[in-house]
């Protein structure tokens, strides 16, 4: 096992070079170098084995950054975005073509249709969590959509940042696509410069800088970020199964995951029973002590495992509790009885914490997520169509899953993104072709016919017929 490395630093790119490097790709777009198909698809094949041919550094890299397990980094990111890039390949003809819509009778003989252009240049800012995903899925986005883009990988997992640096100018092209190391500074350089668009994923205070600097050239933003995502467990669920996979979704990266149940409401009725449950699970998913676990990873950094063992104060572990600064290792831990006005409850958790909270009804679990921030994702899992239909109804989330937790964004015709203070704007599939394309409409009219009804000099006798008409 390669963790713990020696720290290895991120590539820092020279910020004095950035302004050119904006220059030098908007002279690419502006060639037209990316916009027929033929480029679009070559792109995409490239992305493509770059995920496959080089899996094995890719997954090496997420190990040394934090230990992901092996499997965890072919299934959630090499593996994720080689099939999301397989199935924009596969969907890519289609979405290019222009759609027809209704032409009004005003403009009769004429059509309609809905032209996808590419927007130009764009920023892709990425976070460390799935530092590999968050970078290129949103790339093959772009690319499928015809623009060029600059990529910001997270400085705080600089073995997938460096690997990134390397691998991306070696399988794409590079008059098109850039990669910019670095942290603050270098991403407060390339936000002084003009793009076409910006995609940030990350936490709200940087999504505000980021909306703040884009507001400037008027730059259009999506904001990938994130929130605490409620999961309700309703009397009536199964609980085996709910256990299984509020377990696997909270504990997968070390809870590190935008979309992570971040507490649960379980109806009293069946808080001990569920508590045994998830109990058996992480002993069956990691072994007796998951410090040994292979399949188990750890925290980023040392400043979040501080955090988060700050956080565990704030309930009684019914699971888990230890940590081991020296490894940034903190174990999957559940816990009960917790402090509601504490930074457990008032902040995201983003670690392998899972606080359970009881409650009387899934009415109660509603009006306690709507007194809330909207969240990135909500789950629910109840055997009831009325309750899911309530819960459906009652709140507001980015997404939901029912009876599952987190594989809602698997679907690839699902747009994924937040509401209010979780994002704005989405992506995935066609959503993220279509975040990146502007939507031209085209009116196309004949000059076969020009009755005159909109012309001057006006009349009573053409109002008549105009009110008629048009
Ligand atoms: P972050 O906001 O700290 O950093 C994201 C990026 O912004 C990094 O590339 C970083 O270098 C850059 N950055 C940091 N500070 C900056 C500043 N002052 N000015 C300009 N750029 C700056 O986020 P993070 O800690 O890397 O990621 C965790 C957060 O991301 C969590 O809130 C999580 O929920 C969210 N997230 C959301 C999604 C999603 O898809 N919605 C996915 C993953 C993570």
């Amino acid at each position: 096992m390669l963790f713990p490395m020696p720290p290895l630093d991120a590539p820092h790119t020279d910020v004095s070079t950035i302004p050119a490097l904006a220059a030098d790709v908007r002279r690419t777009f502006e060639s037209g170098l990316t916009r027929p198909i033929a480029w679009r698809r070559l792109q995409l094949q490239r992305l493509h084995a770059l995920l496959t041919e080089r899996e094995k550094d890719l997954l090496d890299a997420l190990e040394a950054d934090f230990q992901k397990p092996r499997f965890e980094g072919w299934a959630t990111e090499a593996g994720f975005t080689a099939t999301d890039v397989r199935h924009t390949l596969s969907q890519l003809s289609k979405w290019m073509r222009p759609e027809r819509v209704r032409t009004n009778l005003a403009n009769l003989p004429g059509s309609s249709r809905i032209l996808r252009e590419p927007l130009g240049c764009v920023l892709i800012i990425a976070p460390w969590n799935y530092p590999i995903q968050l970078v290129l899925s949103p790339l093959a986005a772009a690319l499928a959509a015809g623009n060029c883009a600059v990529l910001k990988p997270s400085e705080l997992t600089p073995a997938c940042a460096t690997l990134l640096a390397k691998l991306v100018p070696e399988y794409l092209d590079r008059e098109a696509v850039r990669v910019v190391g670095g942290a603050v500074e270098e991403t407060t350089a390339l936000l002084r410069e003009r793009w076409d668009h910006i995609f940030f994923t990350g936490g709200g205070a940087v999504g505000r800088v980021v909306m703040e600097a884009a507001a400037k050239h008027l730059t259009p933003v999506t904001l990938e970020l994130g929130g605490k995502s409620p999961c309700i467990v309703d009397a009536d669920a199964d609980l085996v199964t709910a256990a299984h996979r509020i377990a696997w979704a909270k504990f997968l990266n070390a809870g590190q995951t935008c979309v992570a149940p971040d507490y649960v409401l379980v109806h009293k009725s069946v808080e001990s029973a569920l508590l045994d449950e998830l109990k058996k699970v992480v002993t069956e998913y990691y072994g007796a002590d998951p410090q040994k676990s292979p399949d188990f990873a750890r925290i980023v950094n040392t400043r979040h495992h501080a955090r988060l063992v700050g956080l565990l104060g704030d309930g009684e572990a019914v699971v888990g509790g230890q940590h081991d600064a020296a490894t940034r290792y903190l174990a999957p831990t559940v816990l009960t009885k917790v402090k509601l006005d504490g930074k457990l409850m008032g902040d995201e958790i983003f670690g392998p914490i899972l606080p359970v909270l009881a409650v009387d009804s899934v009415s109660e679990a509603i009006r306690f997520v709507r007194a809330r921030e909207k969240p990135l994702a909500l789950y629910v899992y109840s055997r009831s169509q009325d309750t899911v239909d309530e819960v459906l109804a009652g709140t507001s989330s980015g997404g939901v899953c029912v009876n599952d937790c987190i594989m809602h964004l698997t679907v690839p015709d699902l747009p994924f993104g937040g509401v209010g203070p979780s994002g704005m704007g989405a992506y995935h599939g066609k959503a993220g072709f279509d975040c990146f394309s502007h939507r031209k409409s085209v009116l196309d009219k004949s000059t076969m016919v020009d009755p005159p009804l909109r012309y001057p000099p006006y009349s009573a006798d053409r109002e008549k017929w105009a009110r008629r008409l048009l």
